[in-house]
């Protein structure tokens, strides 16, 4: 698509944006804002960029949690099914299929279940691949789980080294695998650069060598379709307060693809255990036959955390991950485009720092600054959101669902404005942390 700088054609964009009347159904914060000119001060809703770590509340999600503290105030919980049903919403956004869903824990908590499940060294095959720019979660949670089999992380975690500091080559992964690794575990989107690895091509190569692999999916589920029981993806997580719109208490997701139904789960509850088992309380666990053999425990499966995953994920299915996905890369296009064209000379230098291929980047752009602490800072004063990932990165995520064309367009007259204006200044330049 040929694009232009002009305002004009953001609201041709937004014009034709068949998913322009979902914004209507967030509820978009109002702020005390400085102006383009940096001087006056007004109340305007924000321009909200960082969906990918916060989703917006939607009155969708409202609804459903009222309809929740209803069904608790008449004791109906466990008859309403919402549970079920948002598991198969689930499975459609990551290609699943609906038994090899549940909605269950926390995305942190999901890689110890899963991992504790799949790894297990013997013989020769004691090792896990993991990579250093992987969430830190996940980099902990394998580590622990090498010592929790009594093994040390110094010999049996294989860390894949980034060539240039932001994104791992696919070819360095497919590398490290050899007969002596038991489990593969990285990253859908890197949570920095946004780079999407070739799920397709590493499962493939991970099975050839005989290992199991699994995805953290936190920064794709909601905003790029995946096909995991298609390519035979071993097992996956991912939270649902992002992308996803499912709350600050939303619970997570898993997945198990259904060749693995038989194990039993590094961490058995009760709730996992099969229903007809569920109260009998016997010593003995037997499998669900099922993914629902990995929920953990009852309190993270049913209730006031899953009704507003059930409500966020049905409309994300309404509106359609596909469209969804295809706005992300335009919007995202859109929003390098105008980076290049406008902001990458002098004085400005700003740069792109995720790569450039539709199918190689998630849904958020990382934009590259030597300030970028301090110009995000100073895009906050002005009622735009961004999310600051030290040293250098600025986070600036469209949301199809509600973030407009418009509005990307207005995000690069604000980056530009900041520099024009030495609002940036304003700050401490001595500060490193994230604020
Ligand atoms: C956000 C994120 C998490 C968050 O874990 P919680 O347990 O929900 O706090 C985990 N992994 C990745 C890759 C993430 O982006």
């Amino acid at each position: 698509m040929e694009y232009k700088t002009g305002a004009e054609f953001a609201k041709r964009l937004d014009g034709e944006d068949p998913l322009a009347p979902y914004k209507g159904r967030f509820y978009i914060p109002e702020r005390e804002t400085l102006d383009m000119g940096g001087k006056t001060r007004s109340v305007k809703p924000i321009i909200y960029m960082d969906g990918n770590s916060l989703g917006l509340a939607s009155k969708d999600v409202e609804e459903e949690m009222k309809a929740e503290f209803e069904r608790w105030k008449n004791l109906t919980t466990r008859r309403s099914g919402i549970d079920k049903k948002a598991a198969e919403y689930q499975a459609k956004l990551v290609g699943a299929e609906a038994d090899e869903v549940v909605v269950t824990g926390g995305a942190s908590i999901n890689i110890h279940a899963l991992i504790s499940t799949f790894y297990n060294p013997k013989g020769r095959r004691t090792k896990i691949i993991g990579d250093e720019l992987n969430f830190s979660s996940d980099i902990y949670a394998l580590a622990g789980q090498i010592r929790l089999k009594g093994r040390d992380p110094e010999k049996d975690l294989i860390v894949v080294k980034s060539r240039d500091g932001r994104t791992i080559a696919e070819e360095d992964i497919i590398a490290a695998m050899s007969d002596e690794v038991s489990v593969c575990h990285l990253p859908s989107v890197y949570f920095v650069s946004g780079q999407l690895l070739d799920i397709k091509r590493l499962t493939k190569a991970a099975h050839d060598h005989g290992i199991i692999i699994g995805y953290d999916c936190c920064h794709s589920v909601g905003v790029i379709p995946h096909r995991f029981h298609e390519w035979g993806v071993d097992y996956a997580l991912w939270c649902n307060y992002k992308y996803m719109n499912g709350s600050t208490g939303a619970i997570a997701g898993l997945y198990v693809h259904r060749s693995h139904f038989g194990e039993t789960p590094g961490l058995p509850t009760w709730w996992g255990n099969s229903p007809g088992n569920r109260f009998d309380f016997k010593a003995e666990w037997t499998p669900t036959g099922n993914a629902a053999s990995w929920h953990l425990g009852s309190n993270l499966g049913i209730g006031f955390g899953v009704s507003p995953v059930y409500a966020s994920s049905k409309m994300i299915v309404d509106a359609g991950l596909d469209r969804i996905r295809e706005k992300s890369l335009k919007a995202t296009d859109y929003l390098m485009f105008l980076i290049d064209e406008l902001l990458s000379e002098k004085p400005y230098n700003y740069s792109v720092g995720n790569p450039r291929e539709a199918e190689r980047r998630g849904g958020h752009v990382a934009v590259e600054h030597e300030e970028a602490r301090r110009i995000s800072e100073a895009l906050t004063a002005r009622g735009v959101l961004p999310d600051f990932r030290p040293p250098t990165t600025i986070r600036l995520s469209p949301i199809p669902l509600y973030t407009t064309y418009q509005e990307v367009w207005e995000v690069v007259q604000h980056l530009k404005a900041v520099v024009d204006n030495k609002e940036y200044q304003r700050y401490d330049a001595k500060k490193k942390e994230a604020y």
